[in-house]
């Protein structure tokens, strides 16, 4: 018998595999699996180059676990081990720096056990002890049994094995004995075995016999060998892409489209990815992209290996080029996975593409459940904006598509402003923008959806992409306004009309909660409505950014500002103008007048003072020159609102404003309809 001290260069490796890693310790089980699948696999591809003449047999990995024993094992028929191959393979670990790197990552048992290639030592974290009985595929090898009990000592002897692979026996201890149940052992194959492409077996069958379920004779197998990505793309329908889809994800719609990537130049990847159906949450990420290593599940943690925006993807990644066994940061500053991730964003633009140019209809139908993906890799990935500007698409109110070339071929002619701006316009909800729609629309305009999550920030990313290009809500301005053709339009009123008309339409406006209005007066086309209101471009944008982004806060207090814009050239408005002045111009009269006196008197008495200073006399006389100006300005602002209290038509064409902004509510829209009502008797 040989005995022996496992050869790490540094103190012992057993208690820091003991101590550290027990929070991942149920990769052990993929390790070991994996390492019997890695020794089918050998044992094939000698056969298969004529270097093993032997019978292949059943080829299947077996998982077993006794609890009566205590103990799980994972038996192989593969190419097995020779005493040499024990010394060479298990009891030399080149295990240099090890305390520095222990220190460096106690925390991830992933980046211990992978940097150190020490895959079968994951076994001491679940056990007390661990034997290996293995029989070499070689002419006339000699079975060997191996054991250790956790302590750098191993033994080592033949052993009377007759059958060709390894068998690892694990002694489970008993913080660990989860281990044991043919439950837990089934989850933990099902989530790293299930493509793994030797059949892996765990139990058996069961059925219902006699009011209990009973193993039948036939083998569990957990896994499917040939998972779908491992094949070429012309093999496959797809049905059989939407199956393997359903096998992963179970219980989901069917998905758009997939993509299959094959690449084995400058590094070797293949995998499939699903574009799924997202209904409107950014945060599906439950059922994430997988990623293997040689058909071994490694994690769905791909931060770092696949870009951002991708993440709203689904499907298969597996790559035996990914470092996998390290930490996620290590992953991110990784050149090859730096690599890898940026040939995945060009094969998903160009098949996106390709997609667009073969059946644009097609292409349109999916439109709207893709855009929210193609949005946000265009939004936070260069590259892929680049490439995306070729197909992404705007689709207009009416539900037409057009690229972005031909949209502005469509609009320039008619939406370029004076300063040579290409105004797009677009509606965030067409209900509650019907009628700025529409007037738009007349005047030949076409209108935009943005509806989308991240339309807001889409169209900030547009703006600064394309030259001359600005964005307005349709209902930011009145539609005359909207494509600013020429300067503003007077309004065609005289200051002293203007400062009347202003207080006849703020003394009625409601008073709505966090709104704020400015009133303004434009001599629009006659047919328009009397009374709009549009809302600011600007501050709604900086609001809407406010609810959605943490440090605008002070964007998100300021209550909403719209403006009231007072059609002039409206008959309804002239009338109330013309019967205003006439009623209110013999009170307003004497009292506009001694304004103007007292105005002029108060400049008089300023460019009296000496070195910009009044005396104590002035500046007495010159406060009751400014509170006679401020009595006089209240009388009159009294006397014009207690008039147009009276004039329910004001009332009414503020209402109908706001009512076609879904402004009303409540108590005021109860009024509302109650004035209509008498204003009908009428
Ligand atoms: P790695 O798999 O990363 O090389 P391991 O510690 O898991 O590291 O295994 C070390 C070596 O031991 C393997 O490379 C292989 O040569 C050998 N080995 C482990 N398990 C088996 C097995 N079931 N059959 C044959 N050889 C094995």
């Amino acid at each position: 018998m040989q005995k022996g001290q496992i050869g790490v260069t540094t103190e012992n490796i057993f208690p820091v595999i003991k101590k550290f890693l027990y929070s991942d310790n149920e990769i052990f089980l993929r390790e070991l699996v994996a390492n019997a699948v890695d020794a089918t696999q050998k044992l094939k591809t000698l056969a298969s180059f004529g270097e093993y003449k032997g019978e292949l047999g059943d080829m299947k990995v077996e998982v077993k676990v006794d609890k009566d024993a205590g103990t799980l094992t994972v038996t192989d028929h593969g190419i097995g081990m020779t005493a040499d191959d024990v010394n060479k393979y298990i009891n030399q670990i080149a295990f240099s720096g090890a305390e520095e790197f222990v220190n460096k990552y106690k925390d991830n048992a992933n980046n211990i056990i992978g940097h150190f290639g020490l895959g079968f030592y994951s076994a001491f974290m679940v056990s007390s002890k661990v034997e290996i009985r293995s029989l070499s595929y070689k002419d006339g090898a000699e079975a060997v049994r191996w054991e250790c009990d956790g302590s750098p000592e191993y033994t080592m002897e033949p052993c009377d094995k007759t059958t060709r692979g390894t068998e690892i026996t694990l002694w489970i201890d008993d913080d660990n004995k989860e281990y044991l149940e043919q439950a837990r052992v089934d989850l933990l194959l099902k989530k790293y075995c299930r493509f793994l492409p030797v059949p892996v077996v765990s139990g058996k069958e069961q059925e219902w016999k006699d009011g209990k379920y009973v193993d039948t004779d036939r083998d569990k197998v957990i896994n499917s060998t040939e998972p779908a990505w491992t094949k070429k793309p012309a093999e496959l329908t797809d049905e059989d892409y939407r199956n393997f889809y359903h096998e992963l994800y179970p219980g989901q719609e069917d998905p758009l489209f997939w993509i299959h990537l094959n690449v084995d130049y400058p590094f070797t990847l293949t995998g499939i990815l699903y574009f799924p159906k997202i209904k409107s949450n950014l945060d599906i990420r439950k059922d994430r992209i997988q990623l293997y290593c040689n058909q071994v599940f490694v994690t769905d943690s791909v931060e770092g290996v696949v870009p951002e925006f991708m993440m709203l993807l689904q499907g298969v990644i597996d790559s035996p080029d990914i470092p996998l066994n390290v930490s996620r940061s290590y992953l991110q500053s990784d050149r090859a996975v730096k690599k890898i991730s940026g040939y995945i964003t060009k094969k998903v633009a160009s098949r996106l593409e390709e997609l667009f140019k073969a059946d644009r209809a097609d292409f349109e139908k999916k439109w709207d459940d893709i855009k929210i993906f193609i949005e946000y890799g265009m939004l936070t990935d260069e590259k892929f904006c680049d490439a995306a500007m070729k197909f992404a698409l705007l689709r207009d109110t009416e539900g037409k598509y057009f690229t972005l070339e031909e949209y502005r071929t469509l609009v320039e002619p008619t939406q370029t402003d004076k300063d040579g701006n290409v105004v797009y316009i677009y509606a965030t909800d067409p209900v509650e923008q019907y009628s700025y729609i529409e007037d738009a629309t007349a005047k030949g305009y076409n209108v935009l959806l943005m509806d989308g999550q991240l339309d807001g920030h889409f169209i900030s990313m547009l703006e600064n992409k394309l030259e001359k290009t600005v964005f307005v809500r349709v209902d930011s301005d009145v539609a005359d306004n909207l494509v600013a053709k020429t300067d503003r339009k007077d309004s065609g009123l005289n200051a002293d009309q203007i400062s009347m008309m202003t207080t006849v339409f703020r003394s009625q406006l409601p008073k709505l909660e966090k709104s704020e209005f400015m009133v303004s007066f434009e001599s629009l086309d006659p047919a328009a409505a009397p009374v709009m209101i549009t809302q600011n471009e600007y501050m709604r944008r900086m609001k809407d950014m406010a609810a959605t982004q943490a440090g605008m806060s002070f964007y998100a207090e300021l209550p909403d500002s719209y403006n009231l814009i007072v059609n002039t050239a409206q008959k309804n408005v002239a009338d109330v103008m013309a019967e205003a002045e006439k009623a209110l111009e013999e009170k307003i009269a004497p009292l506009r007048a001694s304004v103007e006196t007292d105005n002029s008197q108060l400049s008089a008495l300023r460019a009296e003072y000496k070195d910009g200073k009044p005396s104590d006399e002035q500046a007495a006389r010159e406060k009751e020159l400014m509170d006679a100006v401020e009595t006089a300005r209240k009388e009159q602002e009294k006397l014009v609102s207690d008039y147009a209290a009276h004039q329910p038509v004001v009332r009414q064409m503020i209402d109908l404003a706001l009512l076609s902004n879904g402004l009303l509510q409540g108590r005021e829209l109860k009024e509302f309809i109650k004035r209509s009502v008498e204003m009908l008797g009428k």
